[in-house]
């Protein structure tokens, strides 16, 4: 029988996952052996050291990347058995993203932007969508500039912009990759305020890659990866227990 990820309250999940780079004297073992679920509604920050897996874990779980062996499941669907074209359009479908670079299209104005997943996705956004999205602009305080482009826009007012666009699609999950890692510590605070809050109010599913113990304590839940396994998983944590728990282990490498 086949257990869809849902069923088991997860919005991604992966099972045996190892992640290898290179070949021979040069093999890197980015993953080894890693089996963790994303919890439906809740934030969830991955933390470790420069080079621990955070971010393969991240692009595997997303379909970004492919796993060397084990499974890989998002949403409802599992990743592993999928071709090429499915399994874009299942990312398309299934996923957000929010990078540290932001990764906004500079030819298009904020709106076009935002709307950009539905547009790839080739559906006009429904009337119901289209009133999300508005919130979305109003909430995340864009509302003046939608019709502006990126670079006419602020470090923290374009991260927003690509909040708005991961949320907009209402997707499985949200993977945000050191989403404050260009901002200045209070734009940060921001951003992590208004992820924290999709989920809460929400119940976005946000899996958050971050090696920044401040960003990390926004999260319900905290995984820590040291090279390339989970040696923590557990709840909520100040930011001082998640920076003591950061150097509790030796720094990958
Ligand atoms: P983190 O995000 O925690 O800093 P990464 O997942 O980026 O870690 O990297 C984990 C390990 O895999 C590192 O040793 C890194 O050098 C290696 N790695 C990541 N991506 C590649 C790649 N495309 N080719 C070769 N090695 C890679
Ligand atoms: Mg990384």
């Amino acid at each position: 029988m086949q257990i869809n990820s849902s069923d088991l309250g997860l919005a991604a999940r992966v099972a045996g996952l190892t992640k290898t780079y290179g070949a021979g004297s040069g093999t890197v073992t980015a993953l080894d052996d890693v089996s963790v679920g994303i919890r439906t509604g809740e934030f969830t920050a991955v933390i470790g050291a420069s080079g621990s897996g955070k971010s393969t874990l991240m692009h595997v779980m997303a379909g970004l990347d492919t796993p060397t062996s084990g499974r890989v499941w998002l949403g409802e669907t599992e990743l592993t058995s999928l071709g090429d074209r499915e399994l874009t359009r299942v990312r398309r479908r299934s996923a957000g993203f929010v990078f540290q670079s932001f990764n906004l299209v500079p030819v298009l104005d904020v709106r076009s932007n935002i709307l950009l997943p539905f547009e790839l996705d080739g559906h006009r956004p429904s009337k119901d969508e289209l009133t999300w999205i508005d919130h979305l602009i109003g909430t995340l305080g864009l509302s003046a500039r939608t019709a502006q482009r990126p670079y006419e826009l602020s470090g923290g007012q374009q991260q927003r912009v690509a909040i708005a666009r991961a949320l907009a699609t209402r997707p499985a999950v949200i993977f945000a990759d050191e989403p404050t890692g260009n901002l200045d510590s209070r734009t940060g605070r921001e951003v992590l305020a208004l992820l924290a809050e999709a989920s809460s109010l929400h119940g976005q599913s946000i899996a958050m890659v971050t090696h920044d113990p401040v960003a990390a304590s926004h999260a319900d839940r905290i995984i820590m990866l040291a090279d390339g396994r989970i040696v923590h998983d557990g709840g909520r944590l100040s930011a001082a227990d998640a920076s003591e728990l950061m150097l509790s282990v030796e720094p990958a490498r």
